[in-house]
């Protein structure tokens, strides 16, 4: 199907690592280019504001990132909303202690040093991209963890996996947004590239929207495109 251009009345929420920017070798060697924060900067005074970012990421991480984004960044897999820079606020009410968790999963993977265990302060998450023939072992240790944490899911990530709160995610995300000014009354477009996103998708296309999956892979979107360079050309043609 031709992936029509960006409607300026459209809700816009985009993917950050995979979508917006390629993956890197480990998550905070992501490149943030000059055009991509001119693209967003454009994108939210076209959309009337109406950009968000839906990211796995913190919202911390995120706007570390992406410092002048003037939009909203739901962050942690959509437990965390940040309306604007400054401003955090929390979408669930697991309580659990952080430290402990990510304690354990520095202990578990210890004995693994090409692991990478990424700190997050509402889960963890565990890399093997360095080190693929360890995904078993991965498996093993958060699947443990996550019988520890019955409030946190296991989550599926590309050479990752991730414990985030259960009840909540991408999609949770996007339709309180679609609540919320000026976002509410739009119609949804929804770009992102991991299984992460697909039930975001899913939820963009329910509501008469659109979804866009960014590279291979089995996806509930009715369009795709190839990769960020290919999404950064279809935002441009959409700005001219
Ligand atoms: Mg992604």
């Amino acid at each position: 199907m031709t992936l029509p251009p960006l409607s300026p009345d459209a809700a816009l929420f985009l993917d950050f690592d995979g979508c917006l920017v390629d993956i890197a070798p480990r998550p905070d060697a992501v490149r943030v280019t000059g055009a991509l924060r001119d693209r967003l900067a454009r994108l939210h005074d076209r959309q009337g504001g109406a950009v968000a970012l839906i990211s796995g990421r913190d919202v911390a991480d995120l706007r570390g990132h992406l410092p002048d984004f003037p939009g909203v960044v739901a962050g942690s897999h959509g437990s965390e909303l940040s309306l604007r820079a400054g401003h955090v606020q929390t979408l669930h009410h697991a309580e659990f202690d952080a430290a402990a968790l990510h304690a354990d999963l520095r202990a578990l993977a210890a004995p693994h040093p090409a692991l990478l265990v990424e700190e997050k302060p509402h889960g963890g998450a565990l890399h093997y991209r360095a080190a693929p023939e360890l995904e078993p072992e991965v498996r093993r240790i958060m699947q443990d963890l996550a019988a520890r944490n019955p409030h946190l899911m296991l989550q599926p990530a590309k050479m990752a996996l991730e414990l985030r709160p259960a009840g909540v995610g991408k999609d949770s995300a996007l339709a309180h947004l679609m609540t919320l000014e000026p976002f509410h009354g739009r119609l949804p477009v929804f770009a992102g590239d991991d299984t992460t996103d697909e039930p975001a998708m899913a939820e963009a296309q329910s509501r008469g929207g659109m979804a866009i999956k960014i590279g291979e892979g089995a996806t509930a979107a009715a369009h795709r495109l190839p990769d960020p360079a290919a999404l950064a050309l279809w935002l441009d043609r959409s700005l001219t």
